[in-house]
């Protein structure tokens, strides 16, 4: 018998509607369970379910709560096969992308899944989503080892890696895609696995948590006609410590003076500024185009082919872990560290 632990955070998949005020608020664990007894059916398969108080939306997840996903599966890990995540799909990749750096050396699958439609409701894609990334979480090999021992976002037929997944659809069952990355799996009548897709950690190596993340960071979107003063503002904010800047194209930027000279500021009082381009895909190339030769001037990083969530979460995760170390920070950014970006 294989065991997996459900960890509920709320979202979504765990909500019904009121039949007074038709408003959609958490389940109860026992009106949940109610709608899925497929869940206690598995022969193969004992599923338990660890509860979050309080629920909540995903709006509302925060660092805190990456904390308390990555202790529950940290403190569970002897005695499970595999871990399912519920969530709210709305941060679902800021949550994924930041257990993947938080649990590392991961030998067992962690599968965040949600849905679009309550568990309550007819339609819902919940049962689907939910089932299948059970599966996933117990899926071992001929040689019982787990065929996807990495942090994932299943949804509707496609498994990702969840540091390189965003949610692309409010409308859609399909609601995430991976843009520079292909599925680790594609479910229809079978889970075909793409295990030569899969990031293995070496096998030796325990889990370990790290637990520590720092906020002072700011994504600072380029756009036509942006001023210095609102660059100047926000490059001053007390405190920070990394910049993902949004790119155009292949991580290019205006080539105005004052541009290069806030950025080459910032670089020296020792902010950390990566370049992320605002297309879904593709790569940064910094210094293709006259264009981005500035930014290289200035000591601005290429964040390659990552995606915000998971550079923003990246930087967090490493400004927690080393609160000292700015050039292990620096160098760390510029390594994939669990899959999370190509470098060419
Ligand atoms: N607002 C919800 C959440 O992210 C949406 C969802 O679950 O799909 O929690």
């Amino acid at each position: 018998m294989r065991k997996v632990l459900i960890i509920m955070t709320g979202g979504t998949i765990s909500m019904v509607r009121s039949k007074i005020s038709g408003a959609l608020h958490p389940a109860k664990l026992e009106t949940f369970k109610a709608f899925i007894p497929e869940l206690f059916a598995y022969d193969d398969i004992h599923v338990d379910i660890l509860e979050f108080h309080p629920m909540l939306d995903s709006s509302d997840i925060n660092p805190d709560n990456w904390q308390k996903m990555a202790h529950a599966v940290y403190d569970n890990y002897n005695r499970y096969d595999g871990f399912v995540i519920l969530h709210g799909t709305d941060t679902m990749s800021y949550s994924g992308s930041a257990l993947s750096f938080m649990l590392d050396g991961l030998q067992k699958p962690v599968v965040f899944t949600g849905s679009q439609l309550p568990i309550g409701v007819l339609r819902s894609d919940a049962k689907e989503n939910l089932l299948t990334a059970i599966e996933i979480a117990a899926a071992k090999d001929e040689e019982g080892n787990a065929i996807v021992p990495e942090v994932t976002v299943f949804f509707e037929d496609r498994l990702f890696r969840a540091n390189r997944t965003t949610k692309k659809n409010a409308e859609h069952f399909s609601a995430f895609n991976s843009y520079n990355y292909p599925p680790l799996a594609k479910a229809g009548v079978h889970i075909t696995y793409q295990p030569h897709l899969v990031n293995y950690s070496p096998m030796d190596m325990p889990l370990k948590l790290h637990d520590k993340t720092d906020c002072n960071v700011v994504v600072l979107k380029l756009f036509p006609g942006i001023s210095e003063v609102v660059v100047r503002t926000i490059l001053h904010i007390k405190g920070l410590r990394g910049v993902v800047l949004e790119t155009y194209g292949a991580g290019n930027a205006p080539s105005a003076k004052w541009l290069y000279r806030q950025l080459k500021r910032a670089v020296d009082r020792g902010i950390i500024i990566v370049n992320k381009t605002q297309c879904s895909t593709g790569s940064v190339d910094m210094g293709l185009y006259e264009v981005s030769q500035n930014l290289l001037k200035a000591g601005v990083l290429s964040g390659y082919d990552i995606t915000t969530e998971a550079l923003l979460t990246k930087m967090m995760y490493l400004f927690g872990e080393y609160p000292d170390n700015h050039a292990e920070v620096q160098s760390l950014l510029q390594k994939s560290l669990c899959g999370e970006m190509t470098i060419e």
